[in-house]
């Protein structure tokens, strides 16, 4: 029995019927995840930052066959094993992983505003370089995969496994959002998953050369990001209201017949 409804999520009626179904994945795998929300919203792209989490999404769902967009932001500063990993996962999984790219190269942006803008304006800098090209790369999209966890930083202990997304307008994706890191890793080694060699050179979390340095024992896996700066996410991953979007959620009684691997 299928049980179908259509709704304007920027009502608060249908936020309800969003967290309810949000309760209901709370003991599903982030397999049955993925199959469920891509089941109810079909436009539905994953931003992958090639983080572990990341990489584990991708195994997900390629081996899965789950028919879910895949990209990146290539904001034209990542790390060289960053870019090698990008090859080694397409190449792994066999599928394409997309270029999301800035309006400006790195020389245009120095040339505009200056050499090294995310010394002086990173706020500045991850606008352009991953706020804004995310904006425009989600905007086909009803929803879209994230690979956050809760225990990863105070910022985003209160995400769900489902909610809205204000600021980009859609519905948002967390199939990791219960895991622990343990978790994570034991999945990844367990299942051969390709992952960014930084990882096992002192880099739990990885973005762009820049603004990423390496972690020392006993301190936060994030601590290396934007080191010595009160920042602590590039700006996409926070809540403000946006534009609105209708979906079908359509659920089957037996939905939950996906088993992660
Ligand atoms: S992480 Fe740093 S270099 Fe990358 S976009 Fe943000 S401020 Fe710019």
């Amino acid at each position: 029995m299928k049980d179908s409804v259509i709704r304007q999520v920027e009502t608060s009626a249908s936020r309800t019927e969003l967290d309810a179904l949000a309760d209901l994945l709370v003991d599903s795998s982030p397999q049955e995840i993925l199959a469920e929300a891509v089941h109810c919203f079909p436009r539905m792209t994953f931003a992958t930052g090639f983080g572990i989490e990341g990489c584990l999404l991708i195994d997900l769902i390629a081996r899965s066959g789950l028919r879910i967009d895949v990209f990146t932001l290539d904001t034209g500063l990542l790390f060289p094993e960053t870019y090698e990993l990008w090859r080694r996962l397409e190449s792994r999984y066999g599928l394409t992983i997309r270029g999301v790219r800035p309006e400006k190269t790195v020389a245009q942006q120095a040339a505009i505003f200056g050499d090294r803008l995310w010394e002086r304006q990173p706020e500045r800098c991850c606008g352009m370089r991953k706020v804004l090209p995310l904006r425009e790369a989600l905007a086909p999209f009803e929803a879209w995969v994230s690979a956050i966890r809760r225990d990863q930083t105070r910022e985003r202990a209160g995400v769900r496994i489902l909610e809205w997304d204000a600021t980009f307008g859609l519905v948002k994706v967390n199939p990791l959002a219960l895991w622990t890191s343990e978790q994570v890793w034991s999945f990844v080694r367990s299942n051969d998953v390709p992952f960014n060699l930084l990882h096992e050179q002192g880099y739990p979390s990885i973005g762009c050369v820049p603004c990423t340095s390496r972690v020392l024992s006993g301190e936060d896996p994030r601590a290396g990001r934007w080191r010595g700066r009160e920042k602590k996410e590039c700006g996409i991953h926070s809540r403000v209201e946006s534009r609105a979007v209708s979906w079908n959620l359509e659920r089957k009684e037996t939905s939950h017949d996906v088993q992660a691997g």
